[in-house]
């Protein structure tokens, strides 16, 4: 099993390498964005709950994105590995996170993270906004995300720096070339599916 983290502020564009890494070497992707949004749409208690911090651009309890990430890796048992998208994104879920695989026996292998310079993620994060229909795609609430980013999140960087799995990937190329660059790391852990 092969366990990857994609990194990264809001708007580095983990969502679209995601898909890329997904395809090609057939790991389960969990994002935590998507499973929000998608108990939202159902009015799920969880759902409810949760837009009201998605709406203003806050980070939702630990214990509520801890939860449902255990039980999509419960869900998928004969999996070839998973990539974790949006997630952890505090110290304490990243903890959490390790525990539950190392109940699995299995761990975090890598984690690349997308760095992209603050202007450009502030540019595309607004030109999505036009055309995704999100809710937290408004300037007032992408700033508020950045702000959860640097305080909240960032640390994560530096605990996967401190176990020797960080990867920095520069990530304002195209989407091909960023790709190119995220596969030689992945490639040396597994083979694409071919
Ligand atoms: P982006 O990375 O573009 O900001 P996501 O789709 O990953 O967007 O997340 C959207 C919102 O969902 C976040 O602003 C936050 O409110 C919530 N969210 C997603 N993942 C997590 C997480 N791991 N912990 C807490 N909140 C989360």
């Amino acid at each position: 099993m092969f366990n990857l983290v994609l990194f990264g502020p809001p708007g580095s564009g983990k969502g679209t390498q995601s898909e890329n890494i997904v395809s090609n070497y057939k790991l389960d992707h969990i994002s935590t964005g998507d499973l929000l949004r998608d108990e939202v749409s159902r009015h799920t208690p969880l759902g409810i709950e949760a837009k009201k911090f998605m709406d203003q651009g806050m980070l939702v309890p630990d214990e509520v994105v801890i939860g449902m990430i255990s039980s999509r890796i419960d869900e998928n048992p004969n999996s070839r590995g998973f990539i974790f998208d949006g997630f952890p994104r505090t110290r304490p879920q990243a903890e959490a996170l390790d525990k539950l695989l190392e109940f699995k026996n299995t761990a975090i292998h890598l984690v690349l993270s997308l760095e992209v310079p603050e202007p450009e993620l502030i540019k595309r994060l607004i030109s999505r906004g036009e055309t995704s229909g999100r809710s937290d795609d408004t300037e007032e609430v992408i700033t508020r995300r950045i702000k959860e980013y640097h305080a909240k999140t960032q640390p994560v960087a530096n605990y996967y720096y401190e176990h020797s799995k960080l990867e920095r990937v520069v990530g304002d190329n195209s989407i091909p070339e960023t790709f190119k660059i995220l596969t030689k790391h992945i490639n040396k852990y597994l083979l694409p599916v071919t």
